[in-house]
């Protein structure tokens, strides 16, 4: 069975629609599917009726991915098998979305003096209706033939430490933790291998997450060097955290696809272990709905 718990949608930095997700999601015989977009569950209604339309069956888990700061990192909360339409909830991320806003203008800001204008703009018509994200503000500036890829664009201006960086400004750890169980959801820490931290950071941040409550962690995801994927292996057991992983799909391209890089190691608990998934209809029972 191929359960993929980490993708984006156009309602943030991702380039596909629902519908379009979903049909690639399809062509990838992917059976279970959370849409995990940045600080937004937009989406996923949208995923959910379009879903319950085909004939071939998916299961749709509703997700999110929480920014949080520890310690000047930006570090990634997913929430899975949340109540997308909890008011409270609804609320709480409408706050991210304001911090997401208010940042894009500091960005804009810096990247004026900088030499380079008009961004702001041109990132907020890629990003439409979605959450305004530093992937627009890249693509924006690859359009303005500023720079020529997207690595181009983290390096020089939007990346850690680079002339239109912005401090992380959003929630805490224990703060997403608190928001995805009281939307009855599972906190999972994402991609912790794409942290530019040292093993003793890494250590830390985990003890941290799972002393906040945290429920899992993504052991596997895309770009994870062997070496660091034992070392997370090990720290999850040791902090008896529940494993999750997902392709982080955000639109095709030759490293990313719906579907791959699910796999988890033998020595860890699945997320899904007591999530009753049917396998006729694919329907996810108890657990996360
Ligand atoms: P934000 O959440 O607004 O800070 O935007 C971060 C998003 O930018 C991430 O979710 C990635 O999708 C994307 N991103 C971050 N670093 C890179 C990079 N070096 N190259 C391409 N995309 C990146
Ligand atoms: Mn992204
Ligand atoms: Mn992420
Ligand atoms: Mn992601």
């Amino acid at each position: 069975m191929k359960i993929d718990l980490h993708c984006h949608s156009h309602y943030s930095d991702g380039h596909l629609s629902p519908a379009e997700l979903l049909e690639r999601a399809h062509t990838m015989q992917v059976d279970v599917l959370a849409l995990t977009d940045h600080d937004t569950i937009n989406g996923v209604q949208e995923l959910i009726d379009l879903q319950e339309s085909q004939r071939r069956k998916m299961s749709i888990v509703a997700g999110v991915e929480i920014s949080t700061s520890w310690h000047g990192f930006d570090i990634h909360v997913i929430g899975l098998g949340v109540d997308h339409t909890d008011p409270l909830f609804v609320e709480r991320l409408q706050q991210q979305c304001e911090r997401r806003n208010q940042r894009a203008q500091r960005i804009d800001e810096k990247l004026q003096k900088a030499g380079v204008s008009g961004t702001l703009n041109e990132a907020l018509a890629l990003a439409g209706k979605g959450q305004i994200t530093r992937a627009h503000f890249a693509r924006a500036l690859i359009k303005k033939q500023v720079v020529s890829d997207m690595d181009g664009a983290f390096k020089r201006y939007l990346g850690k430490g680079k002339r239109a960086h912005v401090s992380p400004v959003w929630i805490s750890i224990e703060e997403a933790i608190n928001w995805i169980h009281d939307a009855g959801g599972k906190a999972v820490l994402a991609h912790p291998g794409h942290y530019d931290m040292t093993p003793k950071w890494l250590r830390r941040l985990v003890a941290q997450f799972a002393q906040a409550g945290g429920d899992g962690i993504e052991s596997n995801h895309p770009h994870l060097a062997p070496v660091k994927r034992n070392l997370i292996e090990e720290i999850a057991v040791q902090h008896q955290l529940l494993a999750s992983s997902g392709s982080d799909f955000h639109f095709p391209s030759r490293w990313t696809e719906l579907g791959k890089n699910l796999k988890i190691s033998d020595k860890l608990t699945p997320i899904w272990h007591d999530w009753n998934i049917d396998p006729h209809t694919q329907r996810v029972g108890n657990g996360p709905n």
